[in-house]
C-alpha cells in the first residue's frame, strides 16, 4: 500500500469539505489577556482571542504563575514517575484534597488531563462491575464515548437533555442490572445546562449511580467554583464529578470526586491512570493557587457573567443570532463548514479577532459554528469591535440576520 497516498487522499477529503483544521500559532501576553502575537508566513501579529477555555483568565493569575515558578524552583520540572512509582509528590495530595473539599466529597483523584479522567473512570466503571449499563447522554463529549466504548459493558443512548425518554429507557432495563447515568452540566457546545436534580430523582427511583461531568462549569459556577451541582445544592446526590483543571483553573489535568471506596477503585485498576506519569508539581501548584482562589473570589465569576451579558445584548442589537442558553458559552450558528471557516479567517486576518471556527465532528454537519468566550479581561472596546466586525461579514456572507 501507498501508505502516503493514503494519507493524501484522506486529507484532501477534509480540505474539500472545508473541516481541514489549521491552528492559529499563537504567543499569549501574560499581564495582557486575551491579547496574543499570532506567527503568521508574513511575520508576527497581534490578536484578540475570543475562544479560549481559559475562561476566567487563571492561566496568567499571578497567584498561579507565581505558584508554579516556586514549585519549579523547589521541586524541579518533572514528576519523575507513575503515581505508584515514585510519582505521587506533596503538591499531587495536597491538589487532590483540594478537589476533594471543592465538591464535598471523601477523596478526589488527578489525572493527566479531563479526557483521560472520563476515558479511565467510565472504561473502568463500566467493565469492572458486572452486569454494568450505561446511560448516556445523546451529546456526551467524545472522552465520555471513548471510555463508555473501552468498557464494552452495555450502553444505552438517551435523548440529549430528554427526561421522559431517560426515564422511558430506564424503565425498559433489568431491574437488577446496575446502571449508571452518565451526562454534563453545561454542554460545552450549544451552552445548555443539564436538568441535574430530575435525572438524580430518576437515579434514586432505578437505583443508578451518577456521573457528572462539569469540565466547562468547575470554578465558574456555585459561590466555592464548585460548579453547577454546586449552585443547586446537589454535589451529595452526585456519585462521581469529573472536572479540568485545563479549563477555567487554567492549568492542566482532570479529575474525578467521589467517595473513598470508588477513588480508591479506580486509583488501583484504571489503566490511564496506573501507567502514565503523574502531573508535574509545578502544574498541581498551580491548580492548588488557582482552585483555593476561586474557593474565595467571586469577583471573576460576577465579572464574567457581566460580560456574557454586554455581548449577547450587543449582538441582538446588531441582529446577529446567538443560541440563547443559560451559561456563559455564545454560539453564532453559521450552518455551512466553508462559510464557517471563512468568516473565521476573515475575522483573523482582516480584523485580528481570534475565533476558531467550529465544524463536524465536534459538531454535527449543517450546525457549523463560531463559539464565542468572553472572559473577565474582554473590555467594551473588544466586545464593540467583535461585533462590528461579524456584523460586517454577516452581510457578505449572506446569513439571514435574527429578526429584531
Ligand atoms: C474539554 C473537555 C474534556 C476534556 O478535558 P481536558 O482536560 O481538556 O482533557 C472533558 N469533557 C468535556 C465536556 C470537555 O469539553
Amino acid at each position: 500500500m501507498d501508505f502516503e497516498a493514503f494519507f493524501k487522499g484522506e486529507l484532501d477529503g477534509l480540505h474539500q469539505e472545508g473541516r481541514y483544521r489549521v491552528f492559529a500559532d499563537l504567543e499569549r501576553h501574560r499581564g495582557n489577556f486575551p491579547r496574543a502575537t499570532r506567527h503568521t508566513p508574513d511575520g508576527p501579529r497581534d490578536v484578540t482571542v475570543w475562544c479560549s477555555n481559559d475562561y476566567l483568565g487563571m492561566g496568567q493569575h499571578p497567584k498561579v504563575v507565581d505558584a508554579m515558578k516556586e514549585a519549579i524552583d523547589h521541586c524541579g520540572a518533572g514528576a519523575g514517575g507513575t503515581r505508584n512509582i515514585s510519582g505521587t509528590t506533596h503538591y499531587h495530595v495536597l491538589l487532590e484534597r483540594e478537589l476533594a473539599d471543592l465538591h464535598g466529597k471523601e477523596s478526589a483523584l488527578v489525572f493527566t488531563s479531563g479526557y483521560v479522567s472520563n476515558w479511565a473512570a467510565l472504561g473502568t466503571l463500566g467493565s469492572r462491575i458486572p452486569g454494568m449499563i450505561i446511560f448516556s447522554d445523546s451529546l456526551n463529549h467524545a472522552s465520555m464515548i471513548e471510555g463508555i466504548r473501552y468498557a464494552k459493558c452495555d450502553r444505552v443512548i438517551w435523548r440529549h437533555n430528554d427526561l421522559k425518554d431517560l426515564e422511558a429507557k430506564l424503565a425498559a432495563a433489568d431491574p437488577k442490572a446496575p446502571k449508571m447515568i452518565a451526562f454534563e452540566s453545561v454542554y460545552s457546545m450549544d451552552g445548555d445546562i443539564a436538568p441535574i436534580k430530575e435525572i438524580c430523582d430518576l437515579a434514586d427511583k432505578y437505583g443508578a449511580m451518577t456521573y457528572l461531568d462539569e469540565v466547562h462549569a468547575v470554578g465558574m459556577y456555585g459561590t466555592r467554583g464548585g460548579g453547577i451541582a454546586e449552585r443547586e445544592g446537589l454535589m451529595d446526590r452526585i456519585t462521581v464529578i469529573e472536572g479540568t483543571l485545563g479549563k477555567a483553573f487554567g492549568v492542566m489535568g482532570g479529575y474525578i470526586a467521589a467517595s473513598t471506596a470508588l477513588c480508591d477503585f479506580i486509583r488501583s485498576f484504571a489503566s490511564g491512570f496506573i501507567f502514565t506519569t503523574s502531573i508535574p508539581p509545578a502544574l498541581a501548584a498551580g491548580a492548588v493557587a488557582s482552585i483555593q482562589h476561586l474557593k474565595t473570589s467571586s469577583f471573576e465569576r460576577a465579572r464574567h457573567q457581566d460580560r456574557v451579558r454586554k455581548l449577547r445584548a450587543m449582538l441582538d442589537v446588531a441582529g446577529i443570532p446567538h443560541l440563547p442558553n443559560p451559561s456563559h458559552i455564545v454560539p453564532i450558528l453559521v450552518g455551512d463548514a466553508a462559510k464557517c471557516k471563512w468568516i473565521s479567517d476573515i475575522l483573523l486576518d482582516s480584523f485580528d479577532v481570534y475565533v476558531q471556527p467550529i465544524n463536524y465532528p465536534t459538531v454535527p454537519k449543517k450546525t457549523e459554528r463560531l463559539r464565542i468566550t468572553p472572559t473577565p479581561l474582554h473590555s467594551d472596546a473588544d466586545i464593540a469591535h467583535l461585533v462590528d466586525a461579524v456584523q460586517s461579514l454577516w452581510a457578505r456572507c449572506a446569513l439571514a440576520r435574527a429578526v429584531a
